[in-house]
């Protein structure tokens, strides 16, 4: 560790990213293994969350749902086709899961964006599919949304998991409208209102491999709308990843 990071740790000392309790000097928790028994990685995050909060281990490829058996889909989504392959997420959007991604989005806490980008660059590492991972791209925030926040939470996640991963980060999407908020609506009015919402505004590589980062995962929709327009434009193959569903 350089001296600046030393000095750096002593006057902030790094926190877990969900209950703010201070972790040792390195900023790291006790190398817990959370995703998979037997293949420890060391985490921005303390034991206690490790333990407590709803992670998912087993879920839908393309729902995240939380899964029992050794299948890798859920009934639900079986009977469906879909514009990505498949997606990786982290846990389930509640307790303290959700207000740290609310403060995340909403509380101008930038800085959450490292740690959870570790976090979630811990559970793609374990993935088959993401050694094949071209670049990244962040689901775009319309902008005059963006003008009233500041920045897009994806694309900083975007930006800290593709540290991690080596690999760029390309802006290749926009918006072309803004959209209703999704709450309250059900998962068939949902791909409505995104229908044509966003643009490819970067020409992406032909047969590339995509990573789309959003923080949240809802009913899919953005996810589905936002791959269609990848693979219009060239992408062979789109991998989701989020947060939280
Ligand atoms: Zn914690
Ligand atoms: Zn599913």
């Amino acid at each position: 560790m350089s001296l600046f990071k030393s000095l750096l740790n002593f006057l902030y000392p790094p926190r877990c990213p969900f209950c703010d309790r201070v972790l040792a000097s390195d900023g790291l928790g006790d190398g817990v293994a959370m995703w998979k028994d037997g293949n420890p990685m060391e985490l921005p995050i303390c034991d206690r969350c490790v333990q407590e909060l709803p992670w998912l281990k087993r879920s839908c490829i393309y729902c995240g749902h939380s899964l029992q058996g050794e299948e890798i889909k859920c009934l639900r989504c079986s009977g469906s086709s879909f514009s990505f392959e498949e997606c990786c997420v982290l846990g389930r959007y509640e307790g303290k899961i959700r207000e740290t991604l609310l403060r995340f989005k909403y509380r101008g806490q930038k800085s959450l964006a490292e740690p959870l980008g570790k976090l979630l660059y811990s559970k793609l590492a374990l993935l088959s599919w993401a050694s094949s991972i071209d670049f990244l791209v962040p689901v775009p925030l319309y902008p005059e949304r963006f003008k009233l926040r500041g920045y897009n939470q994806a694309s900083l996640l975007a930006g800290a998991v593709g540290k991690e991963l080596g690999l760029p980060v390309i802006e290749a999407l926009g918006r072309v409208r803004d959209t209703k908020s999704q709450t309250g609506l059900n998962k068939k009015q949902r791909a409505e209102n995104l229908r044509g919402a966003f643009k490819c505004i970067e020409q992406i590589k032909k047969e590339s491999h995509v990573l789309l980062i959003d923080d949240v995962l809802t009913s899919g929709s953005t996810a589905q709308e936002a791959s269609l327009v990848l693979k219009k434009e060239g992408a062979s193959r789109v991998s989701v990843a989020a947060l939280a569903r």
